[in-house]
């Protein structure tokens, strides 16, 4: 892909990163105006033999990628960007813009980085360690390949910025909470993208109680109040919460002092059993993270960790609700959310009470809204796009025009 000059021209993009531990995902977007992807791709298994690229264009059709195995993600860029070069060949990068996972209590909206930004989302290390390093990996790699192009930050935590203090805090002396020991949230730019989209295709159901429920390898539930996040099941770490692919959620934190005190575990053990051989993995006795997987195999494991997934998600949907008064609307996404069928259905099955209840001819054909047309409240069904949010900030600061909504 080519660097910036001056002149403007019409192949002038925005690339959007998201850098993860061993990931780079990439989306490019026209620079003025557009919800559609040019392409978008995925640099996986970084730092190891089995380092793999995917490019797909606008349509979802698979192009063909670079040769590589990135070390690192400076390298995993170079990979990806070679790849993009064949497939946009005139398009010109005029910003790049990053997922950041924390933005702690600084940054409420996303931000053009520069110096002292930076130092600003270093020193939220110790917040996110095993995420923010490489949110910060994938600036510094795209600001060496990009010298002088601005790069924007979008924070995952900002959407929930707008939490009552109740919301936003835990019942320790409050020297914590000022030190930052609080209830962050996570999944902020899909929550935005959602909102966003529901307040164009639904502005009445918009402006009311919605609960939206962020269903894939990572999974999280936010009430939205008037479009604004008044709470949410994640709190200062990305593990609390719902169950995950791989990830506890919600643990009586006796249980870790348990770990420590009685079973001898090592910081690093218990961080090990909490981040990645916990939720479905662990329920599942070992056989997936991956929902397919488990709603396709007949063990009584695989049952087990379904209904405990399903049963979670029912309880934070009543505290979701509680938190607003009711619930006008519950939304689905993530892949779980967008693509299964029984979720959606299972989790439906005891949500009467609240007005809730889905229609399961709507329901298996995936339509946008599943509710049935007695249910009192919407039950909805919205692929997200984060990489759009990146995008679409992008586009506000730096005035780069067109339309944004
Ligand atoms: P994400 O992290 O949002 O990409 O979501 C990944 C999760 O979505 C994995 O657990 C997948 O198994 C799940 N998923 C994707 N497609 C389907 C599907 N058709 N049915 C059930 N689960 C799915």
């Amino acid at each position: 892909m080519n660097r910036p000059t001056n002149r403007p021209t019409g192949h002038d993009v925005i690339l959007a990163l998201n850098a993860g531990s061993s990931s780079l995902k990439f989306v490019v977007f026209a620079a003025q105006d557009g919800d559609s992807a040019l392409a978008e791709g995925l640099v996986d298994r970084i730092g190891s033999d089995a380092a793999s690229i995917r490019l797909r264009d606008g349509a979802g059709a698979d192009l063909p990628v670079a040769e590589g195995r990135p070390a690192d993600h400076a390298a995993a860029l170079q990979l990806a960007l070679d790849s993009l070069s064949a497939a946009l060949p005139d398009a010109r990068v005029v910003a790049v813009g990053h997922r950041v996972v924390h933005g702690g209590t600084t940054f409420r909206g996303p931000v053009i980085v520069d110096e002292p930004v930076m130092a600003q989302i270093e020193a939220l290390r110790p917040f996110a360690p095993l995420h923010q390093p490489h949110n910060i990996a994938g600036i510094r790699a795209a600001m060496a390949a990009f010298p002088g192009v601005p790069q924007i930050a979008c924070f995952d935590t900002a959407f929930h910025r707008t939490h009552p203090w109740v919301n936003d805090t835990f019942a320790l002396p409050s020297s914590f909470y000022d030190e930052g020991v609080r209830r962050y949230g996570f999944h902020g730019l899909s929550y935005d993208y959602i909102t966003s989209e529901l307040h164009r295709i639904a502005p009445l159901i918009a402006a009311g109680r919605v609960v939206i429920a962020h269903l894939g390898n990572g999974a999280s539930m936010c009430a939205v109040q008037n479009g604004r996040s008044v709470a949410s099941t994640m709190g200062f770490t990305a593990l609390d919460g719902l169950p995950m692919g791989t990830r506890s959620g919600q643990l009586d934190p006796g249980v870790v002092l348990y770990l420590m005190d009685q079973r001898g575990m090592t910081t690093a053990e218990v961080r090990r059993l909490l981040y990645e051989k916990s939720g479905l993995l662990g329920l599942s006795g070992g056989l997936s993270n991956d929902m397919r997987t488990l709603e396709s195999a007949a063990t009584p494991e695989a049952q087990q960790a379904i209904d405990y997934f399903v049963f979670r998600i029912q309880r934070e949907l009543g505290a979701m609700a509680a938190a607003m008064g009711g619930i006008d609307a519950l939304v689905f996404c993530g892949g779980i959310g967008e693509n299964s069928r029984l979720i959606r259905a299972r989790v439906c099955e005891r949500t009467e009470w609240m007005g809730l209840e889905i229609d399961h001819g709507r329901n298996d054909r995936n339509e946008t809204i599943i509710s049935s047309d007695v249910s009192r409240g919407h039950v909805m069904v919205i692929p997200t796009n984060e990489g759009l949010v990146i995008a679409r900030a992008a586009r506000d600061l730096l005035n780069l025009g067109g339309s944004t909504t």
